[in-house]
C-alpha cells in the first residue's frame, strides 16, 4: 500500500508536531509534579510532619512522575523515522504500536521498582526522619526515652495502644527544661479503634464458629473483640470458607539469654510466611519481642 500523496505528507506533519508538543507537555508535568512534590516536603517545618507526609505521599507521587515520562516517550517515539513512514500509511501505525509497547514496558519497570525495590529506601529515610533527635523550644537536643522510660508520660489509653502493638509513641524530653514531645505512629500490628474509648486498643478476643464450613457450604463465624483498655466488647458476624485458619502460634525460645545485654541495640524478629512473605520487626528488649510474639497474626499486620 504506497501512499506518498501530499494529503498524507500532510497529514504526517500535522502528525509530528502534536506528538512533538505533546512530549512537552508530558515533560513539563512530570517536573512540575516532581518540583510541587519536592516544595511540599521542603514546606514542613517538623520531622515527624515529612514522616507523615513522605509515609503517604512519595511513592504516588514518584508513580505519577514516571507515568508522565514514560507518556512523554510514547509521544517522543512517534516522531521519529518520518521519512520510512512517509513511504506508507501501515508504518505510522507500527511506529505508533513500537512506541506504545516501549512508553508501557518502561512504565511497568518503574512500577514494579516502585512498589518492590523503592519501598526499603523510603523505609530507611523514614526510620532516620523519625530517630533524629528533635529541637526542644528551648533550642536544646532532646533525646528519645526508651520503652522502659517512656510510660510515665504515656496514659493509659495510649499504653494500652503500645501493648498490643498498634500505636508506637515516641516520647522526646529536654532534660534541662522537662519539656516533653510526644509522637504518635502506626505500630506493627493493627487493631480496631475503640468506639467506647476512641484508642486504637480494640482486639479479637475469641472466634467463635457458630456453623463450621463444610466441602459443601460455608461456614458462619463471630468474632468478639474487646477493647483492652475500657474493657468495651463488640460482635462481628462472618462467613468462613472452606479451610479454616490454623492456630499456630509463635514463640520465642524461653529461656534464651542474650549475652552483654546493654551493648545490644535492638532485636529483630524476621517472619516469613508459607506464602513467602517477609517482615522485619524491631523491639529494644526480649521482653517487648515476646509480647509481640503472643499478639502476632498475620491477618493483622497493617497493608502497606
Ligand atoms: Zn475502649
Amino acid at each position: 500500500m504506497e501512499n506518498t500523496s501530499p494529503t498524507y505528507h500532510h497529514f504526517l506533519e500535522g502528525w509530528h508536531q502534536f506528538m512533538l508538543v505533546a512530549t512537552f507537555v508530558a515533560i513539563a508535568a512530570a517536573l512540575i509534579i516532581l518540583i510541587i512534590h519536592y516544595a511540599k516536603v521542603a514546606a514542613i517545618k517538623t520531622y515527624k510532619g515529612k514522616y507523615d507526609y513522605l509515609k503517604i505521599n512519595r511513592i504516588r507521587a514518584y508513580q505519577m512522575f514516571y507515568f508522565a515520562l514514560a507518556s512523554a516517550i510514547f509521544f517522543y517515539g512517534n516522531t521519529i523515522g518520518d521519512v520510512t513512514v512517509g513511504k506508507s500509511l501501515v508504518y505510522i501505525f507500527v511506529r505508533f504500536f513500537i512506541s506504545m509497547c516501549v512508553g508501557v514496558l518502561v512504565g511497568y519497570v518503574i512500577y514494579l521498582i516502585l512498589k518492590f525495590y523503592y519501598p526499603t529506601f523510603l523505609e530507611r529515610k523514614l526510620t532516620a526522619l523519625r530517630y533524629t533527635p528533635r529541637i526542644s523550644k528551648s533550642g536544646n537536643e532532646m533525646r528519645l526515652l526508651s520503652e522502659e522510660e517512656e510510660d510515665v508520660h504515656l496514659d493509659e489509653g495510649m499504653q494500652a495502644e503500645e501493648n498490643v502493638f498498634s500505636i508506637d509513641y515516641d516520647v522526646w524530653v529536654d532534660e534541662h527544661t522537662g519539656e516533653v514531645q510526644i509522637e504518635k505512629y502506626l505500630g506493627y500490628l493493627e487493631a480496631l479503634e475503640c468506639g467506647s474509648c476512641g484508642f486504637k486498643t480494640l482486639k479479637i478476643e475469641r472466634e467463635q464458629i457458630v456453623e463450621p464450613a463444610t466441602e459443601e457450604k460455608e461456614g458462619k463465624l463471630i468474632k468478639h473483640y474487646k477493647c483492652t483498655y475500657c474493657q468495651s466488647v463488640r460482635t462481628t458476624q462472618h462467613t468462613i470458607a472452606r479451610i479454616i485458619k490454623s492456630d499456630s502460634e509463635y514463640r520465642l525460645p524461653a529461656d534464651y539469654i542474650l549475652k552483654g545485654q546493654r551493648k545490644v541495640k535492638s532485636i529483630m524478629i524476621e517472619i516469613i510466611s508459607t506464602k513467602g512473605d517477609k517482615k522485619e520487626f524491631y523491639f529494644q528488649n526480649t521482653k517487648q519481642a515476646s509480647e509481640f510474639l503472643d499478639e502476632f497474626d498475620f491477618d493483622n499486620i497493617p497493608k502497606q
